[in-house]
């Protein structure tokens, strides 16, 4: 049975909805969480996740500060480095190409440090990323690209960290309650209406916090903002996600804005089902590229692989391989840099070929023109630079000459055997378009007034993200825009 009313009502159980229960909860308010997936499924993308976070920090002081188990053995055998905030601006400059609202990325940045204190302090155990953001250089594991910290356990750890201190804190959690609509008037927010054993139920509440996430599980709204051919794509996460926030708070007159054809979306096994299996998690991503090439159907490459540091480019190449023809496209590595790729190589459900020359492992690959694909990889390996060494831990700009797409950083020539192939399509993560908030996480509606008593958190926040993403920061933005509207429903639902 749900309540009949709530001080506050948060709509979701993903890392955003669970941060904004928990600030709201600090107001000694009541506050109620509805999750539409029942409670195997429940966390949203959030589970799915590696539970990578983006954060700020100054060196290995600050890291304590999250990871206070971190042994002084593993601080010796390990090169941190740091994350400025201007490195953190940069990041999210360059990749959204300057069109970060200004307002929303300040905050990302410059909260995201004392944010991760706050949830170590709610209970979430942290550690750093030695498996996927460090390379092991002259005996000690040295990090790159700005990505340090993951939560404990991963997506499910994180969740189950969440879920754990906001029972905790007297936070009523409802599974398999689907909020359909919002109850408003010409004062705001007057509650929320709920799907729920099967009867449709009103929930009454001056505050609601939507949470719901993108709407990269609908295929219809994936084909009509994004464009054609986004019906094709596998969804990495959660079925949940169809865009039911982003259209409740839309029909409330939420203004929309951000990057509306936009998403994140990488490379994923072709035979990945349709959406994601929770067994699986993110292991169905394959982003060891920049170490390999890729080719598409007709055996030629289409994108320069090696651009950037994985953490910059893995969020925009999806796009690029849905673009193939027959969307997919087959990663190739050779003996040289298989010691390299991640774990999610070595999983059971992988479509890989595996060969002792080229020419036997371009036959094996489905659907590709082997014979193109040979002469594309002798190209390749004759443009080379063989004067640059490869280091795995810096944009080496050990590239290529000469080739009409190029590549930049971490170039081998691939003719040791054994070879190694995986097939990849186009999995979508989360949409980057969604609903205005301001500073205090209150939903704009489209004249630019605040609509009283809705805020919103999570992937359904328009304006962070354009054409890319920085990897770790879906999880980051979630927290911090989830503690904010948590902080500000709790404190209007005491007056
Ligand atoms: C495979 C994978 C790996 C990823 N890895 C990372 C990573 O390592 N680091 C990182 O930063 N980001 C990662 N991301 C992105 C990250 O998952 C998201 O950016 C983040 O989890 C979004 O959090 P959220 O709370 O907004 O949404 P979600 O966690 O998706 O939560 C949305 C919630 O809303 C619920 N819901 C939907 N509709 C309704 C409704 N009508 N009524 C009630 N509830 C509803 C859903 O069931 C769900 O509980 C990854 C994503 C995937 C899919």
């Amino acid at each position: 049975m749900l309540p009949e009313s709530s001080d506050v009502v948060v709509v979701g159980a993903g890392n955003a909805a669970f941060c904004a229960a928990l600030a709201a909860a600090e107001h000694g308010v009541s506050v109620l969480v509805l999750e539409r997936a029942p409670e195997s499924e429940a966390g949203g993308n959030s589970r799915f996740t590696a539970g990578a976070m983006r954060c700020v920090y100054d060196g290995v002081d600050d890291l304590r500060q999250l990871m206070p188990d971190l042994t002084e053995d593993e601080i010796a055998a390990s090169d941190f480095g740091t994350y400025s905030e201007a490195q953190f601006f940069d990041d999210m400059g360059r990749v959204t190409e300057y069109r970060t609202d200004p307002d929303l990325c300040e905050l990302l940045v410059r909260q995201s440090r004392a944010t991760m204190r706050w949830m170590r302090e709610r209970g979430v155990r942290f550690q750093p990323i030695w498996g996927r953001q460090a390379f092991k250089v002259g005996g000690r594991f040295k990090f790159w690209g700005g990505l340090t910290v993951e939560a404990w356990g991963g997506g499910p750890g994180l969740v189950e960290a969440l879920t754990a201190a906001a029972k905790k804190n007297r936070i009523k959690i409802a599974y398999q309650a689907r909020a359909t609509a919002l109850i408003v008037d010409d004062d705001g927010i007057r509650g929320v209406r709920v799907r729920h054993g099967g009867k449709t139920v009103e929930v009454k509440s001056r505050n609601v916090i939507l949470a719901a996430g993108g709407f990269q599980a609908n295929a219809e709204w994936r084909t009509r903002y994004l464009g054609p051919g986004w019906d094709l794509a596998k969804v990495r996460g959660t079925r949940f996600n169809t865009g039911d926030g982003i259209r409740m708070a839309l029909d409330a007159g939420a203004m929309p804005i951000g990057n509306w054809s936009g998403c994140h979306a990488v490379g994923w096994d072709r035979n990945a089902p349709e959406f994601g299996d929770l067994s699986v998690g993110d292991n169905f991503q394959k982003h060891s590229y920049p170490f390999g090439i890729m080719l598409n159907a007709n055996g030629e490459r289409f994108v320069d692989e090696g651009a950037d540091f994985r953490n910059y480019t893995y969020a925009k190449y999806g796009r690029v391989i849905l673009a193939q023809p027959g969307q997919f496209a087959w990663q190739i590595f050779d003996q040289k840099v298989l010691h390299l790729l991640r774990d999610e190589y070595r999983i059971k459900r992988v479509t890989k070929a595996r060969a002792d020359s080229l020419e036997a492992l371009l036959q094996k690959l489905d659907d590709v023109n082997a014979t193109r694909a040979l002469q594309t990889i002798k190209a390749y390996n004759a443009a080379v630079r063989q004067d640059v060494p490869f280091d795995p831990n810096v944009k080496d700009g050990r590239g290529t000459n000469g080739l009409a797409i190029a590549k930049s950083n971490w170039a081998n020539t691939i003719d040791a055997p054994p070879f190694e192939a995986y097939a990849v399509t186009c999995g979508i993560t989360f949409t980057f378009g969604g609903v205005k908030i301001d500073q205090d996480a209150r939903v704009i509606d489209s004249d630019g007034a605040a609509i009283p008593g809705l805020y919103a958190a999570g992937e359904m926040v328009g304006g962070l993200f354009y054409f890319n993403y920085p990897g770790g920061t879906g999880l980051m933005a979630g927290s911090v825009f989830g503690k904010i509207a948590g902080d500000s429903a709790g404190r209007r639902a005491k007056t």
